[in-house]
């Protein structure tokens, strides 16, 4: 699976490693390797928020066939479980840290 490199020292981070910084929901992550500042681009924060958006509306497919909603609620958290772990393959590091929006 791909991972972020960081954008100064380009050393590959793990994808354990990626994760566990996603969720401390830092601005900056510092790079285990050089210890320099990291800052997540601003496509792939884009790509993050847009994510949790989304998956409600793959269910609405399924609507009209009557499916219980046991199995949407099952389709839901498979769906968070996919994204949970594609997460550190959607991160792109930068240096310099870009505005929000
Ligand atoms: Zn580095």
């Amino acid at each position: 699976m791909k991972t972020p490199t960081c954008a100064n020292c380009h050393n590959q981070w793990s994808w354990k490693m990626t994760w566990k910084k996603i969720f401390t929901f830092k601005q900056a992550i510092t790079c285990p390797f050089c210890g320099e500042k990291q800052y997540i681009t601003k496509s792939a924060r884009q790509k993050l928020t847009l994510l949790p958006i989304v998956i409600p509306f793959m269910n609405v497919p399924f609507l009209p066939f009557g499916v219980s909603g046991f199995y949407l609620a099952m389709m839901y958290v498979v769906c968070l479980v996919g994204i949970a772990i594609g997460m550190p393959a959607l991160y792109e590091l930068s240096n310099e840290e870009e505005s929000l929006w």
